[in-house]
């Protein structure tokens, strides 16, 4: 029942690699799609040996993302522990006193995690291209999140893992807000991808599963290796959601796209906000680099209220389609005054209020948001 790795003389498209990868071989009365196998154990002889070193519905997943991102994936039990793997798998053999570049505003958990290794670190707006190369002088690793999250800045990939090679820098990725629809940043070089499948991927909020995609076979290892032995897997049903919700992801990921590039364009000038971030508009400073390098400008959409913290909180309280709560990739719309966690980082505005586009009907979404905007 193995499930069907990359099929490398098929040059089929991400928007159906989506829906066919990883999917049990086509033999008569094969199921269709991998079954959720809960097993802690397997019978000796084979590859797998024990529950905590591999299982049949990771490996669907895995190959389904390994095909879409053009690498080799290993699925953890969340984002966070796919960062992690993804962080000792690209230092372990380094210079302890080299610095690593990190995003001025990126996911702040991953973020500590690194500053938490002791290790010095260099804050770089990655939207600066020159900025973030001065930066690489003597590091050992660059970190990106493209876009960032929840700034939305877009780091020119191509260029800087071009650079960052030339200078003996290893690249790693978190394309968790693009997904392999919008960036595929192996293809341009990166040495690791990490995804929090728990957000577009999987796209129902209803599974933590995170994910690393290595280029190279010998960083496939070493991930591999953190997994079995810091034993954060996914459970199998968990990687069987994602499997199932990765199948729809094209038409979720298109669908909130577009409801995301309308909503944003109607909101730029609203008198209730000073600011509108979105990657897709025109006049954003992340736009000429979110054109050149990806495939689409995502729905995520950040915007500063005017009138400080509370003025966002006002908003935030009075919708009623949109819901306040954390996290972002789900069918339902959800919004969020970002600072309202004091872990968040210093950079990103008290009144930056961040939008995660869902599925419901764009002039619901437009009107519920006017009306919290507006409200008297
Ligand atoms: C959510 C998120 C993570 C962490 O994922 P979890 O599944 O919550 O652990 C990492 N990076 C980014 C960009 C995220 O948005």
């Amino acid at each position: 029942m193995a499930a069907s790795a990359v099929m490398s003389d098929t040059w089929w498209r991400p928007r159906t690699w989506v829906v066919v990868a990883g999917r049990p071989e086509p033999s008569p009365d094969a199921p269709m799609e991998v079954p959720v196998v809960a097993s802690s154990t397997f019978t000796a002889g084979g590859e797998r040996g024990y529950g905590r070193y591999g299982n049949p519905t990771w490996e669907a997943f895995e190959a389904a993302l390994g095909a879409l991102d053009g690498g080799r994936a290993t699925a953890f039990a969340s984002g966070m522990a796919a960062v992690d793997a993804a962080q000792e798998a690209l230092l372990g053999d380094t210079d302890p006193h080299a610095p690593i570049v990190v995003p001025t505003d990126g996911y702040h958990t991953a973020l500590a995690l690194l500053a938490g290794l002791g290790r010095p670190v260099r804050e770089v707006a990655v939207g600066d291209t020159d900025a973030v190369v001065d930066a690489m002088d003597g590091a050992c690793l660059l970190w990106l999140e493209v876009p960032t999250n929840p700034l939305l800045d877009v780091a020119d990939v191509p260029v800087l893992v071009r650079s960052a090679h030339e200078r003996g820098v290893r690249v790693a990725v978190d394309a968790t807000a693009a997904t392999p629809l919008l960036l595929r940043p192996l293809e341009h070089g990166a040495d690791v991808v990490v995804h929090a499948a728990t957000k577009y991927l999987a796209g129902h909020s209803d599974v933590l599963l995170g994910a690393v995609v290595a280029r190279e076979p010998a960083v496939h290892d070493r991930v591999r290796g953190r997994r079995a032995v810091s034993g954060a897997v996914p459970g199998p049903f968990e990687a069987w959601l994602a499997l199932r919700g990765l199948r729809t992801l094209a038409v979720r990921l298109d669908r909130a796209q577009a409801t995301a590039s309308e909503l944003a364009s109607r909101l730029t000038g609203h008198p209730a906000l000073e600011r509108v971030r979105y990657p897709g508009l025109a006049v954003d400073p992340a736009h000429a680099v979110a054109r050149r390098t990806m495939d689409g400008p995502g729905a995520l959409i950040s915007v500063e209220v005017a009138g400080g913290a509370q003025a966002a909180e006002a908003v935030v309280a009075a919708t009623r389609l949109w819901r306040a709560a954390t996290s972002f990739g789900g069918v339902e719309s959800l919004l969020e005054r970002r600072r309202r966690w004091p872990s968040e980082r210093a950079s990103v505005p008290e009144s930056l209020v961040r939008l995660s586009v869902g599925l419901e009907d764009v002039e619901d979404l437009w009107d519920d948001l006017e009306a919290a905007l507006t409200r008297p």
